[in-house]
């Protein structure tokens, strides 16, 4: 059998691409990629010419199975996404799955990951957090989401768009009390890297009255909310929900 390596690559600045991983696209016979003409146009950058398949959220079953065949055939692969690491929010898991089952070595080529590197300057505690990904796009589902993350009490990120970051922001405000912790890591590694930080109110009003604030990628950090206190009486997280709740009932 050949091997599979799933392969991070840089989530905006160049020169995070790791040698190892230049090593390894230089010497596999197939880069799958999610977008086959994004990923030619970085690879031309170092100078690597790979055969290229295209492997994306639509066609990854079937894509996979063809994979699994040609590594089984004593093919190597190379697994990339358009930035940053394969399968966190981006296409691929159907394909590790499967050349497990087969029992194919499944080698991971380790790098940039805008969770990973948003968290690591947010400043908050990561000895527990959660991610959950892009949240849901219409207000109604994501003020629910917020509801339920109010009684979270370790560090948790989301991943948004220009579209919505905004929106999920103030959405967030109108759950979460106006002093509760975040940090907005925008365009990270990029020219416009910021890193906001500050209440949820700061950050909000910061976003709001500024355009480039709503511009390029982000990563939202928000704090865990304080333990409830163990008594008979309610806690402030859950005298929100509730108010919350009586206010939609209403
Ligand atoms: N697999 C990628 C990773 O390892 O981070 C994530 C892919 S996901 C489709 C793209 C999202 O990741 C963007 O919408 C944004 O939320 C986040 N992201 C990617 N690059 C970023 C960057 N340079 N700065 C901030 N957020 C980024």
């Amino acid at each position: 059998y050949g091997k599979l390596y799933v392969v991070a690559t840089p989530i905006g600045n160049l020169a995070d691409f790791s040698f190892r991983a230049l090593e390894v696209l230089k010497q596999v016979d197939l880069i799958a990629a999610e977008d086959t003409r994004h990923v030619k146009m970085l690879l031309s950058h170092y100078g690597v010419n790979k055969p290229l398949t295209s492997l994306h959220q639509h066609n990854e079953d079937k894509a996979s199975l063809g994979l699994v065949e040609r590594i089984q055939q004593g093919q190597s692969v190379a697994l990339v996404s358009d930035a940053g690491t394969p399968i966190i929010s981006d296409p691929g898991l159907p394909l590790v799955r499967l050349a497990r089952q087969h029992g194919i070595d499944v080698t991971p080529i380790p790098g940039a990951c805008a969770l990973i590197a948003a968290l690591s300057v947010a400043g908050l505690p990561t000895s527990r957090f959660s991610f959950e990904g892009f949240l849901p796009r219409t207000a109604s589902a994501r003020r629910e989401f917020f509801r339920d993350k109010l009684s979270d009490e370790s560090t948790w990120a989301f991943y948004e768009s220009s579209h919505r970051i905004q929106a999920a922001l103030e959405d967030m405000a109108a759950v979460f009390p106006a002093e509760h912790r975040i940090v907005v890591a925008r365009e990270i590694t990029k020219l416009h890297e910021t890193i906001a930080d500050g209440s949820l109110a700061e950050v909000l009003a910061r976003v709001q009255a500024d355009e480039n604030m709503r511009k390029g990628e982000f990563v939202v950090i928000a704090a865990g909310s304080p333990p409830a206190e163990k008594s008979d009486q309610i806690s402030d997280a859950e005298r929100r929900i509730l108010a919350l709740l009586l206010q939609e009932c209403s």
